[in-house]
């Protein structure tokens, strides 16, 4: 894909995939319009199907609707809510964690530069892209496996790792498009562009891709 065809592509994007199911972050965003549900929910999610932590989010934010409630309960009760979430004991911990720095490093307030959001537990540059550009509308590029895997397969980049896809799509891809890039290449690559083989022939941007193994 060349530079000149990003709008082009976006567009296309955004038109063949409205009708998939949005992100986890998106969804928790739309239903709570609160930054601290989409913080808890982007923690919870790493490493686990959106299905799964949705359906935990669902029965946890019923109990624990802001800091305080998560300061109360006894960890081994949120241990219990977070399961089968991944590595829900990890995931415990850093929410149990969260109140203080929150309190003491943030004047209580989510914060919603990516320095900021790196500092809390939990939370990588991944996360903190999330937070930032869903929960606050700022510019953010979240570099998941998919943003990672499909940029680089219909060579838009060439690129190692998450971070180096990071820092070259912010040079690459301009400011107004980066709060779709997440959203959009998460549902390609959930339901077409898929890690191992990609149903090329109902993707919409066949056209811009040169990826060398495409399938018929
Ligand atoms: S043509 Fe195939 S490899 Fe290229 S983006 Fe579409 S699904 Fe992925």
């Amino acid at each position: 894909m060349n530079s000149k065809d990003i709008y082009e592509v976006y567009e296309i994007l955004e038109e063949s995939l409205k009708d998939y199911t949005i992100p986890l972050a998106e969804q928790i965003q739309v239903k709570t319009k609160k930054p601290f549900f989409v913080l808890i929910g982007t923690i919870l999610s790493a490493r686990t199907k959106d299905e799964t932590t949705a359906k935990v989010c669902n029965k946890l934010f019923k109990k624990i609707k802001n800091f305080k409630d998560l300061e109360k309960i006894e960890i081994k009760k949120l241990e219990k809510l977070l399961y089968p979430v991944g590595f829900y004991k990890q995931k415990a911990e850093f929410l149990k964690k969260l109140p203080e720095v929150i309190n003491n490093e943030f004047n209580e307030q989510i914060p919603s530069e990516i320095e900021d959001l790196i500092k809390l537990p939990g939370v990588g540059r991944k996360t903190a892209n999330l937070v930032r550009s869903v929960a606050f509308n700022l510019p953010g590029i979240c570099v998941d496996t998919h943003v990672h895997r499909i940029f680089n397969r219909i060579e838009f980049i060439k690129t190692e790792n998450p971070l180096e896809t990071e820092m070259v799509l912010r040079k690459k891809i301009p400011e107004d498009l980066w709060n779709k890039t997440n959203y959009l290449f998460v549902m390609l690559g959930q339901n077409i562009c898929k890690p191992i083989s990609p149903i090329c022939r109902n993707c919409k941007i066949n056209k811009f891709c040169n990826f060398k193994n495409k399938t018929k």
